[in-house]
């Protein structure tokens, strides 16, 4: 990319002064920051920081009381008079949680095809087609007829991200998506996300796996009591930290 349609390429995301309260604790703090088509940005920082709460306002999870944000040219207002957009936002942007937040009563498949159906009002065959194909693509395709409950964490949560791809979703949001698993199932949901990054999707990751970090994305967020304090290539942020926060808390999780 020259310097001419870097300029003139409109963000996948963009956050401007956001400040979310809850109740007294400032939990955002003038946040900006933006997100290029196809970038993935890396969030670290400690627990109650809020880091949780700055992606789940990417998608509309979280009202906020002063900013604006705007995924993919759509934008999401201050307490909650977004309107339209809202709708547009959640359906573009997917989402992987730490406890994966399957439908216990509905198969594999049907977990996948559920969304697509309903909201984008797909047949059932286009449906199905995709969902093999995504299970396919994140390695358990022979899974598609068991339920939830009758698989491991590590593919509960490859179901959980093909789910959320069967939406053909313009950005992908993971809130510590390997947390809740066992050290020997973190790869497996690293690797479906690592392939991911390489297809292009734009990503915005928390996460303590500081190794996929350095390996994966293209930009780190180290996030402090509600504000993003340093930020830039991994090899800088976690490699070489300028502010004294960063280094304290790299040196806990490394
Ligand atoms: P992180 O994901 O970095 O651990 P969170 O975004 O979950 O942090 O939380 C940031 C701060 O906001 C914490 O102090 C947390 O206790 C508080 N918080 C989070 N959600 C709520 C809520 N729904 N109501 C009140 N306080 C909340
Ligand atoms: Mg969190």
């Amino acid at each position: 990319m020259n310097d001419t349609t870097q300029a003139t390429t409109q963000p996948m995301v963009r956050l401007e002064k956001i400040n979310k309260y809850f109740g007294k604790l400032h939990v955002m703090q003038d946040i900006d920051l933006e997100v290029a088509p196809g970038e993935v940005v890396v969030i670290v920082g400690a627990s109650g920081s809020g880091k949780s709460t700055l992606i789940r306002c990417v998608n509309g999870l979280e009202e906020f009381q002063s900013g604006r944000i705007e995924v993919d040219g759509n934008e999401l207002l201050p307490d909650g008079k977004s309107g339209k957009s809202l709708q547009a936002v959640r359906t573009e942007v997917g989402m992987v949680f730490q406890q994966f937040n399957l439908f216990p009563h509905l198969s594999v498949l049907d977990n996948v095809t559920l969304a697509p159906r309903k909201v984008r009002g797909w047949s059932r065959d286009k449906a199905l087609e995709t969902a093999h194909r995504l299970l396919e693509r994140v390695g358990i395709e022979d899974q598609a007829d068991k339920y939830p409950s009758q698989l491991s964490g590590g593919q509960q949560q490859r179901v959980a991200l093909a789910r959320a791809l069967a939406m053909e979703p313009r950005l992908m949001l993971f809130d510590e998506p390997t947390s809740a698993l066992d050290p020997e199932m973190i790869g497996e949901v690293l690797d479906a996300m690592r392939e991911l990054a390489k297809d292009g999707m734009t990503m915005m990751i928390v996460t303590h796996e500081m190794g996929f970090a350095r390996e994966v994305a293209d930009r780190v967020i180290f996030v402090h009591d509600g504000q993003i304090v340093e930020e830039g290539p991994p090899q800088e942020v976690l490699d070489n930290p300028r502010q004294e926060r960063t280094q304290a808390f790299l040196s806990r999780v490394l």
